[in-house]
Parts: C-alpha cells; structure tokens; sequence
C-alpha cells in the first residue's frame, strides 16, 4: 500500500529561497579578488541569483546544459551554484589547480556551454586559448571597473547582471534532475565525473548539521576553507543557508597569517578545511599566543588529520571533528563527533584517539568492509577490508564513463571507495590506506601511475615508480625512483622539463632516487609496498614545493 502523501521535489534553490525567506540577515562575507571586503544578505543573494538566472537564459543556456565555474570561494559563486541548477542546468566546479591537460579534458568531457571565471584564473585559460572549444562563452567574474587586459573572448559578469529583473520563475524540476557536477583525478589517467542530483544534494545538505550541530547552527560564522571549485565545499554552500548561519568566504588568500586576521575580524565560530590549512594557523596561532576571537570549532577532513593537530586544537579550546568523505559521496561519508557519554565516561586520551579515526556514518551514509572475494568483513575494529559505500548523496555510476563506472560499482550496487579501512563495534571508521597509491599533497591527488608512465618515455630510464613520501606540510610529496638503462643519470630538471608538458607544476616530484632494480611482487608487479619501505626515513629536500 503506497502512502498518501504530496510528492514535492526536492530543488536546490528552495535551499536560497528558504534562506531569503527564514533567515534574511544571514551574511555572506566574501574576501573579494578586487581586493576588498563584500557583505550581503541571503536576501540580496537570492535577488541577484534571479538576475543570474535571468543573464544565463541571455548566453544560450538551457535545461541540462552544463555552466562551469573556475573560482575562489566567493558570492558571484555562491549565486553561480543556485542559479545555474534552479534554472535547471548543471554546475560544474573547476579545480584550477589540475594541469592543462586534465582541464581541456574535463570541459571538453562535460562539453561545457559557457565558463565563469576570477580573475586571477583568466592566465589559465589564456594558456589553454588554443585548445578550448571555439564555442565556448567565457565571463569574468568582476565588474567593469575590474576587466582585466587579455586575449580572450570575454564577458563581464557584472555587465550581464545590471538591469535583469530580480524574480525569475524558478522551473519545477523532477528532483532526481542534475545539479551539479565536480570531477576527481583518478589513478590513471582521466578525470572522472560525478553528477550530483537536486535530490541528493538537497538530502547531504540536510543532514550535515544532524550530526554536525555545534559548527552548523543558527547565526554561527561559519568559514569554508574547503573550495567550492571541489566537492561543493563539503556542502557547506547548500547546508549553512538552510540552516542560516553565515558564510565568511576567504577568496584566495589562504596562508596562515591571512586565515588568522580573517578569523579574528570576522569572529569566525567554526572553519573547514583540509590538514594543510590548519598546520598553516596553528603556527600562527603559536606565533601570536591565542586563537582567534570566537574560534571553537573546526571540522579536518580530506586526509588524516595528525593526532598532534587535534591535540593542539583541543588544548586550546578549540573542538575537532575529524571528517572523511570523498567526491563521489557529495562528499561527506563519516563524522567525529563523540557520542555524549564518550565525553563522560572516557579518558580524555581514550577520547582523542577516537578523534584520530574518520569517525561515525552519517544518517543516510551504509558502510561496509569486504575481503578480496567481496565478502563482508565484521565491524570488530580488527578486520581490514576495502571500504564500500551507500547512500542517497552517493553516485551510481561516473558521467558519461562506462567503464569506470565499471570498475568501482559493486553486483550489490554498492560504490567501491578504494579506500582500505577497518569499522570498530560502535561505529568508528579508520582508514588504514588506499589500495591505489595515490599521493595526497596539499589536499589534493597526485597519481604515480601518470607521472610514471610520462618519465617511462624518457630514453635514459629503463623502470620507474613513484612513491608517496610523508611532508611536514602538504602530508605527502612525490619521490621519483628510477632504474637508468646505462650510465647516465637524468636530472632533475631533465624530468621536470618532460613531466611539464603533461601535469602542473605542483605535482612534480621532490626528489629522484637511483636503484639498480625495482623490487617485484609475487605477479611480476613493482612492490610499492617493499619501495615505502625502503624509503620509510627518507628525507626530501626542503623548499621545492612552495
Ligand atoms: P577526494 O575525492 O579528493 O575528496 O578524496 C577522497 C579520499 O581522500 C578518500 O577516499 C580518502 O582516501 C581520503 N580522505 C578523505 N578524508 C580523509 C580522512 N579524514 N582521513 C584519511 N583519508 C581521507
């Protein structure tokens, strides 16, 4: 028997129109790239989101079409990401920070209709001019004033705005219609897509202040360091309007000392961000001898988060709820904060070493380990398994790419993470290491197989492998070690100058180690394993990756 019940589709832009309507005084703070600071309210976001809306219908863009955004995290993007799903069409999150040949793919992939972009990104795709589809339509993201000198065919975003009425007619969308769409690096290769849903994201948006509560609450100033050019900012774009708190967007500048006064003008309760970012303000907060004014939550996620960081945190004041997750899961999957009475009837080292692991599911989040026959492993903080997921904000499948979606989806339908874990009786995931040998630098992948398969084409090596060495500050670098096939020795510049043409420049390697042979597995494969190993105290260079 079916219930009786209304069906009203969830939509992303009731998430605004919510805002504009229950809580028309939260702030959005944005830290802009003219230079100043911008302030206005959910009400004022919303009205000039219908004039964005208005503008898009202007550029061509209709129902599915996909808007791609190249941006620091700021309010044209906010008003990016609501009018460009409420009108129906798909927005798609750039990562500057992926080389030309990865960005070319993806908009080429997503066949992008018209790309928005800061203006400290326009020299990025002046650099790609030549290659990019001749159709597409580009906006900077400024006013008049601000245009910057290029070569480019461009719009300006304030230009397209003035005089649009501020109500548009927001379309009533199935709720299973796509919202929006990020790409993740893989081990090899290609990037690939996932496509998130008016449902799905609507659903992760609400039950991230379920289980977040203290950070995500009413009249909090809430900053996300987390990009919204990856992954949504965790969500945080969709789940602070719902709930009104205010969003403090740092735009590009996020070193420790500029995170800092930030912070400390603003009265920033609770920040987001990977561990990269707060080793960066936990020196500052060392070099000035306090927290900043309000400081009292901060959510770690995207790579481990270093007990000695939550420790320092906590000491401080400050409560830590470590976070795992991943693009493909919207992208929030686990959280850590303790159930109430861990707080009373544990030790306070007890508690923190619960706070080191990637914490509890998310309502709506199914997590299972399973062996290397796909049978499942019990949740007794022993057992080590690779890590599958389900969930109503987790993806089906990859865009547009069969045979990934392949490779990572279960016969049960479940979604493999690639992720290897272990699950304690209560609930608590800990991550012990990824079955692919990624490396994880700044927050960001690099992928060994791609840089060895570029340095394999050299004429002086005869094998390679990189692996992930572990770095005071981006958690970890690239190692390059390679067999040469005479005498000579390829240098390093040598290999930058050819892995250049292929990745950004932050993915090169730090260092390159000779060996006289890879170690091999029992299938004739390189030993990664046996190669961290022999590397375990390696030491890289300092100063290379700045
Ligand atoms: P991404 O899709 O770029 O967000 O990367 C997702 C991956 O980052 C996961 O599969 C994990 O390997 C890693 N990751 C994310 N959060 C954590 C965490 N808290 N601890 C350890 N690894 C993490």
């Amino acid at each position: 028997m079916l219930g009786q019940m209304m069906h009203r589709p969830l939509a992303v832009i009731e998430l605004l129109k919510f805002a504009a309507d229950m809580h028309p005084n939260g702030q959005l703070v944005s830290v802009r790239t003219e230079g100043d600071i911008h302030r206005y309210s959910y009400k004022d976001a919303f009205l000039r989101t219908a004039q964005l809306a208005h503008a898009l219908k202007k550029l061509g863009v209709s129902r599915g079409d996909r808007v791609a955004t190249l941006a620091w995290n700021g309010y044209r993007h906010f008003e990016l990401y609501y009018a460009i799903s409420g009108s129906g069409s798909v927005c798609h999150t750039i990562n500057p920070r992926l080389s030309a040949e990865q960005m070319i793919y993806i908009i080429e992939h997503a066949q992008d209709k018209v790309i928005f972009v800061d203006t400290t990104f326009v020299p990025v795709l002046e650099a790609l001019k030549t290659q990019l589809p001749s159709d597409l339509q580009i906006v900077v993201m400024t006013d008049a004033a601000h245009m910057p000198e290029t070569s480019l065919d461009v719009q300006c975003y304030e230009d397209l705005l003035a005089g649009e009425p501020d109500t548009f007619d927001w379309p009533e969308l199935p709720e299973e219609t796509a919202a929006g769409l990020c790409y993740t690096s893989g081990t090899t290769g290609n990037p690939k897509g996932a496509l998130y849903s008016h449902r799905s994201t609507v659903l992760h948006a609400m039950t991230l202040p379920l289980s977040i509560p203290d950070s995500l609450k009413e009249g909090n100033n809430i900053l996300p360091v987390v990009p919204m050019f990856h992954v949504n900012a965790w969500g945080l774009v969709y789940a602070a309007p719902l709930i009104g708190a205010n969003l403090i967007f740092p735009g590009g500048k996020l070193d420790g000392p500029s995170v800092y006064d930030l912070m400390n003008t603003e009265t920033v309760h609770s920040a987001w961000g990977v561990p990269t970012v707060w080793q960066g303000l936990q020196a500052e907060i060392e070099t000035r001898g306090a927290v900043p004014n309000g400081f009292s939550s901060v959510i770690i996620g995207g790579s481990a988060a270093p007990r000695s960081m939550i420790d320092k945190f906590e000491d401080a004041g400050v409560s830590v709820c470590h976070a795992w997750g991943m693009t493909e899961m919207s992208p929030v999957g686990t959280h850590g904060i303790l159930p109430t009475h861990y707080r009373k009837t544990r030790s306070v080292e007890e508690q923190r070493g619960l706070q080191s692991l990637q914490g509890r599911r998310f309502f709506g989040v199914d997590l299972k380990i399973v062996d290397e026959m796909g049978n499942r492993l019990p949740h007794d903080g022993h057992a080590i398994g690779e890590l599958y997921v389900r969930g109503n904000a987790i993806i089906s499948g990859y865009y547009e790419n069969e045979k990934a979606t392949q490779d990572a989806m279960d016969a049960e339908g479940w979604f493999g993470t690639g992720d290897i874990a272990s699950i304690t009786a209560d609930g608590f995931l800990s991550i012990q290491d990824r079955a692919k040998d990624l490396i994880k630098s700044g927050g960001e992948w690099i992928s060994s197989i791609d840089l060895e398969n570029i340095v394999m084409g050299h004429p002086e090596v005869a094998s390679c492998a990189v692996i992930a060495i572990a770095h005071p500050k981006w958690d970890e670098r690239p190692l390059l070690v390679v067999v040469p096939k005479g005498e000579a020795r390829v240098t390093k510049p040598e290999i930058d100058a050819l892995l250049l043409q292929h990745v950004a420049k932050w993915q090169l390697p730090d260092a390159i180690e000779f060996v006289d042979a890879l170690p091999l597995t029992a299938t004739g494969k390189v030993s990664k394993l046996t190669l961290r190993q022999m590397f375990k105290d390696y030491e890289l260079p300092t100063g290379e990756q700045e």
